[in-house]
């Protein structure tokens, strides 16, 4: 063997430890760090959870992760916490809350039972209330006006943008009624509780909101219609000029359609072709490019 052979040997010997210790302090670097996926889950009674598919991670990374099992038989909000203890025996913790809830079909859930976040910005004009976000109790708006064309009332802001969105429809003849604006807590437990007794609570919560869940209770929503009696909330306004309106022109004026056909998995409601949100023309706009619902962009933010 020459001493040139055996030199060369040394250096491909030092160049693969120099590698193997990169390498094992990348590993070091990489080390898990606990993250989940979503915060907040609904899931039905009595199903199983699938408690891994909440963590972000390799099955691996999944090993070394604890939490303690909920009893998905009753109905109600629970905090799991899961626990992930790393190499140095350092641990990072991070909580799910889950709503067991009674689910109907296309993702439809009752809001009884649901220990609800209470929201604490409720005067923002782009604040989220829905089936698990509520207004705090007590809590009403102070600007309130009554509309353009009725005694219903929005917000002073709100109630703006709706004047230049109704003006903008009867230039183009299109007809365009305001049925339901503002509601109190007491309006709004009127209603819940009539759809309850009258059409049982699946219809209740595929359509209509929980007492301090809605967002007419924000002043800054808006029930319009084709028609100012008989069926006036149905479907039938998707079809009329007022419900296409809402779609094509409604952005440009701060409202949004809260409750998309396409959209009822996310928003947890049933298809409301009449309910217009306004958020301002920025969000509204955002919202309407992207095809996103107000939960979608709100967990986008996060
Ligand atoms: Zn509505």
């Amino acid at each position: 063997m020459s001493f040139q052979y055996i030199n060369q040997k040394i250096c491909i010997c030092l160049a693969t430890l120099i590698l193997l210790s990169g390498c094992s302090s990348t590993h070091q670097q990489e080390e898990y760090s606990l993250k989940l996926n979503r915060q907040r889950v609904q899931i039905s009674q009595n199903s199983q959870i699938d408690y891994l598919s909440y963590i972000v991670g390799s099955d691996e990374d999944k090993e070394n992760v604890h939490y303690k099992p909920i009893d998905s038989s009753k109905l109600g909000t629970y905090q799991v916490e899961y626990i992930n203890t790393n190499s140095q025996g350092q641990q990072t913790r991070k909580t799910l809350t889950i709503d067991i809830v009674k689910m109907y079909k296309n993702h439809i859930y009752s809001p009884q039972n649901i220990q609800p976040t209470i929201i604490e910005n409720p005067e923002d004009i782009t604040a989220l209330v829905n089936k698990t976000h509520q207004i705090p109790d007590g809590w009403k708006p102070g600007d309130l006006v009554n509309v353009v064309d009725s005694h219903q009332q929005l917000r002073k802001e709100a109630a703006q943008a709706y004047k230049d969105f109704y003006l903008a429809a009867q230039e183009r003849g299109i007809k365009c009624y305001a049925i339901s604006g503002y509601r109190t807590n007491e309006t709004q437990s009127l209603y819940w509780n009539r759809q309850v007794q009258i059409r049982g609570e699946e219809y209740a919560s595929q359509y209509s909101a929980y007492p301090g869940r809605s967002e007419h209770q924000l002043g800054l929503a808006i029930d319009v219609s084709n028609q100012l009696t008989g069926d006036r909330l149905s479907e039938k306004v998707a079809d009329s000029a007022i419900g296409k309106f809402i779609i094509s022109d409604g952005y440009k004026y701060g409202f949004i359609l809260r409750y998309p056909k396409d959209k009822v998995s996310i928003t947890n409601y049933g298809y409301e072709p009449w309910h217009m949100r306004y958020v301002g023309k920025k969000l509204a706009k955002e919202l309407h490019d992207n095809e996103l619902t107000l939960e979608e962009y709100m967990e986008k933010e996060q």
